[in-house]
């Protein structure tokens, strides 16, 4: 078994990084090679501007490269919760960004030729309680009347055509959601990239940043200094260095995964036959999907706690006892790989960006930033070249989180209450 991201180890490693000296300025530098950094370097470099991507470690080694595989679409949060505070209009267009933030991972995949199995498979969201079936019963009325017609409302009953578990009370099925090999699709991002213009520097951690004369700024990294006209903060949950304000607002949730070995003749259809991207309504809960070579990727926070590989290996065992809850025939089933990452989450589960003292920033996608982070990445491009109205989350406020001063002492306590919650309901 791999302590590794099944990701990144089945996806041909991103070779054009440049090796060169850092160049000693660029009108753009964007820190952080993830999907956000990666989409807005290459959108960025479309536009005809020179942009120079400094990534502290190796291309999408983070987040971007280490998450669950599912590009769904719906907010993080409730549509019904957002709309009480800012209005059912304003929360129906931030609902529509993750169907577009979908709809622009399609068409990178198609337009740079991306070999990465994407496929609108639907997103499955399973309730496992008896209260949470009819509590989706309720959200899916609501969201097929203001924003999601296609829905599909699944009874226990005929859950089975979906998912072959006992274990659920409903379901409903979110048709636009797809899936695709995340690996591959940041490779082919990054070579995207590369192939318009943008030049990419690995190993080259930014550990400060100063105002210069001119509105511009000096950033130092491991490979040395650089100046810009304008910098892009891309630098999801895992941020190192100099950003001490952002961390202050990013709750940085460990969230922990297991890939089996491909299912056996059978199992599929026994098992996945609507072969979707679950997931569950526990706040403490599980997402899984298959992979195109039908081994079942099964994710969730299963403890609180940072990711490292012996962390990573005791979230596996929790993991493989929920699997084997769902999946009883999965019990004992060989595990190839198990990994962990950091997610970007937010106190609101609501995606954050903007522009503070000049640096532009974009993060807090909060489970949901596979298709936020390219849609942000390509939107930020756009900010920054003077159009703000792009940025869709220019109007939520976005204070520091009380007691949160960059280590997140409280993690285990928020585990306590997000427990609590799911035994109280
Ligand atoms: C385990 C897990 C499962 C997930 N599952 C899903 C899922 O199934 N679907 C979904 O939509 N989302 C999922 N997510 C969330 C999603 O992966 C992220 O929201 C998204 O990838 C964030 O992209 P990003 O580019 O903003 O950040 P990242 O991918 O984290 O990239 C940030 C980059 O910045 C670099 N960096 C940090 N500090 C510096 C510095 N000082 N100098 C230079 N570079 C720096 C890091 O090395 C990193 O490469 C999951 C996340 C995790 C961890």
């Amino acid at each position: 078994m791999k302590l590794e991201s099944f990701w990144t180890d089945t996806a041909p490693r991103f070779a054009g990084a440049s090796d060169a000296p850092l160049p000693r300025k660029a009108s753009v530098v964007v820190v952080g090679g993830g999907f956000t950094g990666l989409a807005a370097a290459r959108a960025l470099a479309m536009a005809g501007t020179d942009v120079v991507l400094v990534e502290a470690g190796r291309v999408a080694g983070e987040a971007s490269g280490r998450n669950g595989g599912q590009c769904n679409n719906g907010l993080a949060g409730d549509l019904g919760g957002l709309a009480a505070k800012i209005g059912m209009d304003a929360a129906r267009a931030l609902y529509h960004a993750f169907d577009e933030g979908v709809d622009r991972v399609e068409a990178i995949v198609r337009d740079e030729q991306i070999q990465c199995d994407f496929v609108r498979n639907g997103k499955l969201k399973l309730a496992d309680k008896p209260e949470h079936g009819e509590k989706l019963g309720k959200t899916a009325e609501m969201l097929a009347r203001e924003v999601e017609p296609n829905l599909r409302l699944i009874d226990k009953a005929d859950l089975h055509r979906e998912i072959g578990s006992d274990q659920f009370h409903g379901g409903i099925v979110f048709p636009r959601s797809a899936s695709l090999h995340m690996g591959r699709f940041a490779a082919g991002l990054a070579e995207a990239a590369v192939r318009h213009g943008a030049v990419l520097h690995e190993q080259a951690g930014v550990t400060a940043i100063t105002k210069i004369p001119g509105g511009r700024h000096r950033i130092e990294t491991a490979k040395g200094p650089i100046e810009a006209d304008a910098v892009l903060l891309a630098t999801g949950a895992s941020m190192k260095g100099p950003f001490g304000w952002m961390r202050r607002r990013i709750v940085p949730i460990g969230s922990f995964i297991v890939a089996t070995q491909p299912l056996r003749p059978g199992q599929v259809a026994r098992l996945m036959p609507g072969r979707r991207n679950c997931s569950t309504t526990r706040n403490v809960g599980n997402y899984f999907r298959l992979t195109a070579d039908d081994r079942l990727i099964f994710g969730g926070r299963a403890r609180f706690a940072l990711s490292s590989p012996r962390s990573d290996l005791k979230s596996g065992k929790v993991l493989e006892a929920g699997m084997a809850r769902i999946f009883p025939e999965l019990a004992d089933f060989p595990i190839d790989y198990t990994w962990g990452g950091i997610v970007d989450m937010t106190a609101d589960r609501m995606p954050r960006a903007g522009e503070r003292d000049g640096i532009f920033y974009s993060t807090g996608y909060s489970g949901h930033g596979t298709q936020m982070s390219v849609l942000m990445g390509e939107r930020m491009a756009r900010v920054i070249a003077g159009d703000a109205a792009a940025n869709p989350w220019a109007n939520l406020k976005w204070p520091a989180i009380p007691g949160h001063f960059g280590t997140p002492w409280f993690l285990p306590l928020v585990g306590a209450y997000y427990r609590y919650q799911d035994w109280r309901r």
